[in-house]
């Protein structure tokens, strides 16, 4: 069983020597427990701050232990009731090939149906990315129709779900993303009405014009996952009563300073600003997984996956998606 554990903790930007691939036999099995074979292991952004140590709302990941992330993967052996062999499942299985799962714990190991969905989709827009989507957009910018909604990080697991859902009600969609490429695949694939290249743009001046055409009535909702100039850029171009869903600001993860210029904006424009964790909102995940299984299955939800080859290919990928080179939700194929 490959795995990748946490040698060290960053100081800044993380680099390849902070993982380890380790080997390690395979547990054996005792009562009521799961072996499953992970066949995709998810790679997301909030696994940065767990590399460090200090205080926030998780727990830091520790040092010489497999890294924690969702996987998704099939029942090979078990001991429990619940499970056979062969179920497919979704669960918190780290960076490693197999998860020995003590399933008796509720919700520690969920089935999922891949007859009309993919199984790594339960890790993208059937999955934690999707719900987070769902939660601030549905709970906190809550789009009337007609009202323009504008997300960072647009082509993105989390930004490409935010979008297609303002459209299906009847918003109208604007994502902001890195390059031509991806800015071309959101309006194109995914049905937004426009995308704007922050890259191109030096300063806030620059992309509050081009937010500025692309959202002729202003904006109403701002899902935020990037922070720094895209943000200060959304608020010259805020409605008044305007809803900012804070969901990420991956442009501070590695310690960089966030300045927000002009916070005055806030009151001036009587913005409500609402920071969020998805997995705090336990309640709306199946009516949340409901809407988007749906969607994916009957292939009005679309979204793109980067993937990664290998467990010992983890480590990269992940470095890649703190800097963008990933083009929709970042995986791992291991098998
Ligand atoms: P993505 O698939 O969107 O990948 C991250 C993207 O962020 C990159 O592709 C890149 O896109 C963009 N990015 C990286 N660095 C910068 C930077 N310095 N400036 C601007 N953009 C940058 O990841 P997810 O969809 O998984 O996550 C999106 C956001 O949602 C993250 O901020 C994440 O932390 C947050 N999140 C929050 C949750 C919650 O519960 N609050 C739960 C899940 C995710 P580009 O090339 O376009 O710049």
């Amino acid at each position: 069983n490959h795995q990748i554990h946490l040698a060290s903790r960053p100081q800044g930007e993380p680099t390849a020597e902070n993982f380890k691939l380790v080997e390690a036999a395979v547990p054996a099995l005792t009562e009521g427990q799961v072996l499953v074979r992970n066949h995709y292991l998810s790679l997301d952004p909030y696994m940065r701050g767990r590399m460090n140590d200090g205080k926030s709302y998780a727990q830091p990941q520790p040092l010489g232990e497999v890294m924690l992330g969702g996987t998704v993967g099939e029942v090979v052996e078990s001991l429990n009731a619940n499970f056979k062999p062969g179920d497919k499942v979704v669960g918190m299985g780290g960076w490693q090939e197999y998860q020995l799962v003590d399933a008796s714990q509720r919700g520690v190991l969920q089935k999922v149906d891949t007859s009309h969905i993919p199984l790594s989709a339960y890790l993208g827009a059937v999955g934690m990315p999707g719900v987070t989507a769902w939660y601030g957009l549905v709970k906190i910018i809550n789009p009337k129709p007609g009202e323009t909604v504008v997300v960072s990080a647009a082509s993105g697991a989390v930004g490409g779900a935010v979008g297609q859902l303002a459209k299906v009600r009847g918003a109208r969609a604007v994502g902001i993303a890195g390059g031509a490429d991806k800015c071309r695949y959101v309006v194109e694939e995914l049905g937004f009405d426009a995308c704007i290249d922050y890259k191109a743009h030096q300063d806030v001046k620059s992309l509050s014009a081009a937010l500025k055409a692309a959202c002729p009535n202003g904006i109403d909702g701002y899902f935020e996952n990037v922070g720094g100039m895209i943000l200060d850029a959304v608020l010259l171009r805020a409605n008044a009563f305007s809803r900012v869903a804070m969901c990420g600001m991956i442009s501070g993860y590695n310690g960089e300073p966030i300045p927000m210029s002009a916070p005055q904006l806030i009151l001036v424009n009587r913005m409500k600003i609402e920071g969020f964790i998805v997995s705090e909102h336990m309640e709306v995940w199946p009516e949340a997984l409901k809407e988007l299984g749906t969607l994916v299955a009957t292939g009005k939800l679309k979204y793109r996956e980067s993937v990664a080859e290998g467990i010992a290919s983890a480590p990269e990928a992940f470095l890649g998606l703190l800097k963008g080179k990933n083009f929709g939700k970042q995986i791992v194929k291991l098998i």
